[in-house]
């Protein structure tokens, strides 16, 4: 049975010691889908201090985190676990950005180690000759690449095989390209439709009929109707008018609640 590994390399070792406690991810460590394993930087230093950065060259505001602590750090990992690809990942605001179809790609890895950068960020030579890949989770800046970590790390598991109780559950979430019929022959990239549960009635505001009526064929067109619409709505940039089928544009037009 194969785990997926991630090591996370960081100054921050306990940032982590509720994240992974709970739910899905505490769940697929128990069932060994997962591990996941946390690398105090300050171990891999040699100094009396424990000194992780250091001042830039040429000057500037902040503290850069210094390259021999995480080559360090990388190479005892690697060591321990020869044969083994390294699959070593910068969280950076400069990376490549996260999204579900990246989350797949590293879901099929068997083991990535995160550097968690912090202060400035981390020296240069770490990206050019140390790491794989450079993952951002966003176009904005966090103070720590802790909190990446925990986003990549989340988002990725639920894709591992076995971890979600159902696998195809992750077949019908946001961002998946699907094709959900109603005669379109291509499928694209939306967000999921509106999910409502009990009571029926909340304060006046009640459940769409249609949902409680029992005809799923009516059932699935109005769900696909409604995420169409909300991705239009919201997320025009995964989804142009023009590019929707001719099928989905006559649904989009359809009046299916009374
Ligand atoms: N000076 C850097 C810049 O402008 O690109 C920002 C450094 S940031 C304050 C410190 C660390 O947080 C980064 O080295 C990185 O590890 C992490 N970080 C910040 N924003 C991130 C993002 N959007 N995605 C992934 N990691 C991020």
């Amino acid at each position: 049975m194969s785990v997926l590994t991630f090591h996370i390399i960081t100054i921050f070792p306990n940032y982590f010691d509720g994240p992974f406690s709970h739910g899905i991810i505490s769940q697929a460590q128990k069932k060994k889908k997962v591990s996941i394993q946390i690398h105090d930087l300050r171990g891999f230093t040699q100094d009396r201090h424990k000194t992780v950065d250091d001042r830039p060259f040429g000057g500037g505001e902040g503290m850069i985190l210094k390259p021999e602590p995480i080559f360090r750090a990388v190479e005892s990992i690697c060591d321990s676990r020869s044969g083994v690809q390294r699959n070593v990942i910068l969280l950076s605001p400069q990376g490549r950005k996260l999204n579900q179809e990246v989350a797949f790609e590293l879901s099929m890895h068997s083991q990535m180690m995160l550097i968690c950068g912090r202060y400035e960020g981390v020296d240069e030579r770490v990206r050019e000759y140390l790491t794989d890949d450079e993952i951002s989770i966003g176009d904005y800046v966090l103070s720590g690449g802790e909190l990446a970590a925990c986003v990549l790390i989340d988002s990725v598991t639920r894709l591992v095989p076995g971890v979600l109780n159902k696998d195809d559950s992750t077949l019908n979430e946001s961002f998946v390209r699907r094709n959900l019929g109603s005669g379109s022959s291509q499928g694209y990239t939306i967000l999921d439709y509106p999910q409502y549960t009990r009571p029926e009635n909340f304060q006046g505001l009640k459940v769409p009929e249609l949902l409680l009526s029992g005809d799923h064929q009516k059932i699935h067109l109005w769900r696909r109707k409604k995420a169409l619409e909300k991705t239009l709505k919201n997320r025009p940039d995964l989804l142009q008018y023009s590019h929707i089928s001719e099928a989905d544009k006559r649904l989009l037009e359809l009046k299916l609640e009374p």
